[in-house]
């Protein structure tokens, strides 16, 4: 058992996703209409998302099978390496064994590709011409940029202005793959214009950005509205991360007793995480799963459990959610791809349920993690990874104090080469600690 890295050829990949909706302890509540505040009908979600994806957002089935086109696509950099991160290890002089799902390897550089492709396969099939979405830090973005790409179909994405101002390069990707990117708030649309009334210089945010794409989609023909993370579908589509990470943990007779990811709406982590949880509900399994959060943005730790918008303008259903309110604009940290306001319902159950637990960390600490991390395995994260990556060095070192060879498993999401910026800001010490503010 002297492996480095656990490998998959490309025929052991699995062909399913798993649907955890049947096997949660009780329910999700339902979606609610943001005007009659009723449950919300599939023909309500008509204009915004195509017949396939509104069916596999309440689907009852456990396992769907992935379809030829989306396996096809995915072969381009999965199956994804599984590591054993051995020099962490022995840096940390610890008897715990710490193995790492790498997602950087896609040509986007996360895991977002996953339901990226996805979504645009399901909305090519359904008709779909143009797909509309928001981006952060860009991340997102490039993922849905790819995608159309690959299924002919045009793309617009709204990127959150001080992003497309001070982090060009993830723009240019999107361009690269054939996407029109425009700044948010924008002039384009209602929602955009009203901000701007308010707040000429609005740097925008996350929940501004939903909207406009939202309105662009819903008034233009042909036009369909993309989400990259919080809802069930894209939960869904990820859970290939811990479907692959099971297999080859199986193949050396490992399995988790803590599995971590970073969250910002909560897919990366549901995708590692939702497939290891069947085993639990079921009874067969026990492990602690460990949500990571920035203190900045921490939905989990310090939202509330409530019905809430997923954007400012209160276009889209209201979600059961974890949430610091729709309003809340999170400080500008680095891991744009955590700060936003609302945690997916499946996350939210299973942390109110007391199936998972939530540890959040500030950004001095975690890049101080994520340059430990650098140093001995080589690979640099991304910031959103580097919380995930605090997390275990923590869980690591208390390994240390009491001797337990505990299994630690987490989701190593990104990488991080177009935010160097941020790790020189760290290295220099000009990195501030920002507090949640509400
Ligand atoms: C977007 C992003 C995240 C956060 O989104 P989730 O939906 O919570 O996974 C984390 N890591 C990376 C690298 C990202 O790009």
């Amino acid at each position: 058992m002297n492996e480095n890295r656990i490998l998959l050829s490309e025929r052991e990949m699995p062909t399913v996703w798993y649907n955890i909706l049947p096997d949660l302890p009780r329910p999700l509540d339902p979606p609610l209409h943001p005007l009659t505040m009723e449950p919300v009908k599939p023909e309500d979600l008509a204009p915004v998302f195509p017949p396939s994806l509104i069916e596999q957002e309440v689907s009852p089935s456990r396992f769907i099978d992935i379809p030829g086109e989306v396996l096809d696509i995915y072969r381009l950099w999965r199956p994804t390496p599984l590591v054993r991160a051995r020099r962490l290890e022995k840096a940390l002089n610890t008897p715990a064994r710490i193995y790492y799902k790498y997602e950087g390897v896609s040509p986007a550089g996360s895991h977002k590709p996953n339901t990226a492709v996805a979504q645009a396969y399901y909305n090519k099939k359904d008709g779909t011409k143009r797909l509309t979405t928001e981006t952060g830090a860009g991340q997102w973005g490039s993922a849905l940029a790819m995608a159309c790409q690959f299924f002919g179909l045009e793309c617009t994405v709204y990127m959150v202005r001080v992003s497309y101002e001070q982090k060009p390069y993830r723009r240019v990707l999107m361009e690269t793959w054939g996407a029109k990117v425009y700044p948010s708030p924008s002039t384009r649309t209602k929602a955009g214009r009203d901000i701007l009334e308010k707040d000429p210089s609005s740097l925008g945010s996350l929940g501004i950005a939903i909207s406009e794409a939202i309105e662009d989609a819903v008034t233009t023909p042909h036009s369909k509205y993309s989400l990259g993370s919080v809802l069930n579908h894209v939960l869904l589509h990820q859970t290939i991360i811990g479907e692959e990470a099971k297999l080859q943990l199986e193949k050396i007779g490992e399995y988790p007793d803590i599995i971590v990811g970073c969250v910002g709406g909560g897919s990366n982590f549901g995708g590692i995480l939702l497939p290891f949880m069947r085993d639990k509900l079921e009874g067969k399994k026990n492990f602690r799963g460990i949500a990571v959060e920035p203190v900045a943005c921490s939905s989990l730790l310090r939202g509330r459990y409530e019905y809430d918008y997923g954007d400012v303008a209160k276009n889209t259903p209201l979600l059961k959610m974890h949430t610091l309110g729709h309003e809340f604009i999170p400080p500008a940290i680095h891991a744009g791809g955590l700060r936003y306001h609302g945690m997916a319902p499946i996350i939210s159950l299973l942390y109110d349920a007391g199936l998972i637990e939530a540890q959040a960390y500030h950004q001095n600490a975690v890049f101080e993690a994520a340059v430990l991390f650098a140093r001995t395995e080589g690979f640099v994260v991304a910031p959103e990874t580097a919380h995930a990556v605090k997390a275990v060095v923590e869980e690591a070192k208390r390994c240390a104090e009491t001797g337990e060879a505990k299994v630690i498993l987490f989701n190593c999401s990104g990488h991080g080469f177009l935010d160097l910026g941020a790790y020189d800001q760290y290295l220099s010490g000009k990195l501030p600690d920002v507090n949640h503010e509400k």
